[in-house]
């Protein structure tokens, strides 16, 4: 990714006042976000192939924190609902995004909630990760990423069955598995130490 797109897009996140850093390497942005482990702290995720891709759920099991791991095997419905609503009470939330503005604008997409709501509200602190292919010019395309990129390829990923499976792009379906129930954007926040964003360069998620 260019240095020219990147500083712009820094730069506007600042605007927003949200914090936002560049890492080249995978190395440098894991060693950057443990700083923020601190021993104790209870740490909540988002569901993300971008975290996913970067080992931040497995960094995390070697950590002296308390993480609430919507992974871990075994869990029954209801241990999971009491995990998304303990969330809201962690020191740190972790997840990944679904578009970032050059305007500075951050999109996501969720089916239930469990992501988008902790992001907004609650967590004392929220770290957003985003490799560079997240990157768009403005809000229009931003939509059209979701639409026809990472819904129809999260749709798939989660067994969905939603038109987008078949045809690869949005078809502004009402089914009942349908995963685009709330589009959040954020385009600012009082506390301008909360949210941080990690940009990484390449290609994670999608
Ligand atoms: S609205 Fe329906 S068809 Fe469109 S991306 Fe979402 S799940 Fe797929």
């Amino acid at each position: 990714m260019n240095t020219e797109t990147i500083e712009t897009l820094i730069k506007s996140l600042h605007r927003n006042r949200i914090h936002a850093k560049y890492y080249k390497t995978q190395d440098e942005l894991l060693a950057s976000i443990s700083e923020h482990f601190n021993s104790g702290a209870i740490v909540g995720v988002g569901d993300s192939q971008t975290l996913e891709a970067l080992g931040i759920y497995n960094l995390l099991k070697t950590k002296e924190v308390e993480f609430l791991d919507k992974y871990k095997t075994g869990q029954s419905r209801e241990e999971k609902n009491l995990l998304y609503r303990r969330n809201f009470s962690a020191d740190i939330f972790i997840s990944g995004i679904n578009a970032i503005t050059l305007e500075g604008k951050i999109f996501n997409l969720d089916g239930n909630g469990s992501r988008v709501a902790p992001i907004i509200y609650g967590p004392k602190k929220v770290l957003l990760v985003c490799g560079t292919n997240k990157i768009v010019k403005n809000d229009e395309e931003a939509v059209v990423r979701i639409k026809n990129i990472a819904a129809p390829i999260d749709a798939k990923r989660l067994n969905k069955k939603t038109p987008c499976v078949k045809t690869g792009r949005c078809m502004n379906c009402s089914s009942t598995d349908k995963i685009c129930n709330y589009y959040t954007i954020i385009q600012g926040q009082f506390d301008e130490n909360r949210i941080e964003v990690f940009v990484i360069d390449g290609e994670y998620g999608y």
